[in-house]
């Protein structure tokens, strides 16, 4: 099975307060970025195509592999990923099997996480996530803060990334979005969401806690002291 790797990496850098896109600040003296090529690379996923942020694609190209093929992303995480999708069926390459979608912001996934999602797409499956348990007691609140109601959080779990895919199933659900409603695609925050659009069942295979999202300070401190030990 031949798979391609795409990393979603044209986010700012806003809520964790950094001065340029996240996939850029540092962890450990390295990109965020790069920890995430390297992680589907250690994982088995040596082609990679990154989304970047349009104005940003030199400092990325500075800090990169030379054979990471890096495309300009858009102005939400869907637009980036179709971006990618776009140069993965690139009309002069082999079409790959499958694709694995990650985010620049997971720097720390191990080999092992990606090792599951391949084999599960190996065995059939056609949209597979890395999941795992709600622990804390969730709640919905209301706008004015009162708690209206209690969810149960057995059934619950948290996605991951990298998420992957047949690459012809997510390629027709992408070109599926096209079709809904303006603004009905807005709320898409990762790429089983827009595959189960179609009536694609996604499978679930286990996740793990250091592929955690870096999405504020605390979290990239914790990925500084993960990276230490
Ligand atoms: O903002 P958030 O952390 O949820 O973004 C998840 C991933 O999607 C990040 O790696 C970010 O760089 C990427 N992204 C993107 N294009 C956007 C917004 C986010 O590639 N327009």
């Amino acid at each position: 099975m031949h798979a391609v790797g795409i990393v979603a990496a044209a986010g700012s850098g806003l809520r964790l307060g950094a001065d340029r896109p996240k996939a850029l600040v540092q962890l450990g003296g390295r990109a965020l970025v790069c920890w995430a090529v390297d992680a589907l690379r250690a994982g088995g996923v040596s082609d990679v195509v990154v989304a970047v942020p349009a104005h940003e694609q030199a400092a990325f190209a500075t800090v990169l592999p030379l054979d990471v093929r890096l495309v300009a992303g858009g102005e939400t995480r869907t637009a980036s990923v179709r971006a990618a999708l776009a140069a993965v069926t690139d009309p002069f390459r082999p079409a790959p099997d499958a694709v694995l979608v990650h985010d620049a912001a997971r720097p720390l996934t191990p080999p092992a996480v990606i090792g599951r999602v391949l084999d599960a797409l190996q065995a059939g499956a056609r949209a597979v996530v890395p999941v795992l348990p709600v622990v804390d007691t969730t709640v919905v609140v209301g706008d004015d803060g009162v708690v209206t109601d209690a969810v149960p959080r057995g059934p619950l779990r948290r996605v991951q990334t990298p998420q992957g895919f047949d690459r012809a199933t997510l390629v027709s659900a992408y070109d599926a979005i096209d079709l809904l409603p303006p603004g009905d695609g807005a709320a898409f925050t990762d790429d089983a969401a827009v595959v189960r659009t179609s009536g694609i069942p996604v499978m679930t295979g286990e996740g793990d806690e250091r592929a955690a999202k870096i999405t504020v300070a605390h979290d990239l401190a914790v990925a500084e002291l993960q990276v230490r030990t």
